[in-house]
């Protein structure tokens, strides 16, 4: 038996970095056996004063809802969104989740209000921090990562650990995610009491990182204490990477007796059983 393939974090053509066409990523889901799409584009709550935010969303609903109705029958496509910076203007982000349906809501940390860092992780040149600034700034992504569970609506928490894909993947610090335990734990126990899907992010698998996000002890804790809502994301912002590295996020899932995971739909999780 095959497993039923569900990729709930992908991005189109409005998202800043992306150029790909709904339709497009729906065709590729065709080909490679997935069955369920989330479609989740960039929502990033930092910009909302020089950017019109709101109107990106609205596009990107709209040619979603289109290309479901395109494709109905064949892939269930999900209108979703990656908020990211939701704690940094908590009313413009409780106005835009209130303004769609959704089917599912991403909360994501793109970047840290780390004092001359503010910018995304992805363009900070880390090699330039010492390892006590490094060690503050990822004390703090952690933190506001906490943050983020705690005064924003989410599904699912994307990506955690995802600074390190920089830190260690381009810079090759080496920095341990075993230092932050205590704030993963608490990160882990905060999940599970608000019934929040934690991501395993595939991006890395195939690029310059290699790894899953979070790196597998942690997915190991998860499920310790009594995780079970998992969701698997691509991140893909081109067509032809979405579902990459699933097959290696289930066998982890598997060797781990998850014995299933999740896609969103409505904002409610629907179970997926892993053959
Ligand atoms: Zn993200
Ligand atoms: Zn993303």
């Amino acid at each position: 038996m095959s497993n039923i393939l569900c990729d709930m974090h992908v991005h189109s053509q409005s998202s800043h970095d992306s150029k790909a066409p709904v339709a497009q990523t729906a065709q590729e889901c065709l080909k490679k056996g997935i069955s369920v799409l989330a479609i989740t584009d960039h929502c990033d709550i930092q910009l909302c004063k020089e950017q019109n935010v709101l109107e990106l969303v609205k596009r990107s609903i709209a040619e979603t809802e289109q290309t479901a109705n395109e494709f109905e029958g064949r892939v269930k496509i999900l209108k979703g969104v990656e908020i990211g910076e939701g704690i940094w203007n908590l009313d413009y982000t409780e106005n835009i989740l209130n303004s769609f349906n959704f089917d599912v809501v991403i909360g994501s940390v793109h970047g840290v209000r780390y004092e001359g860092y503010c910018d995304s992780y992805s363009t900070i040149d880390f090699s330039k921090m010492s390892k006590e600034q490094l060690n503050s700034y990822m004390a703090l992504y952690f933190d506001e990562v906490l943050e983020m569970l705690n005064t924003t609506s989410c599904d699912i928490m994307a990506h955690l650990t995802c600074p390190l894909r920089y830190i260690n993947g381009k810079y090759g610090l080496g920095v341990d995610s075993l230092n932050y335990k205590a704030q993963i734990e608490k990160i882990l126990d905060l999940v599970i009491e608000k019934s929040i899907a934690m991501e395993i992010n595939t991006s890395g698998i195939g690029s310059f990182y290699g790894q899953l996000m979070p790196e597998p002890w942690i997915i190991k804790r998860f499920r310790e204490k009594g995780g079970y809502l998992i969701t698997l994301g691509s991140d893909a912002h081109t067509p032809e990477n979405v579902g990459n590295g699933f097959d290696k996020a289930i066998e982890l899932l598997k060797s781990y007796k998850f014995d299933s995971y999740y896609y969103y739909e409505n904002r409610k999780a629907v179970k997926c059983p892993i053959a």
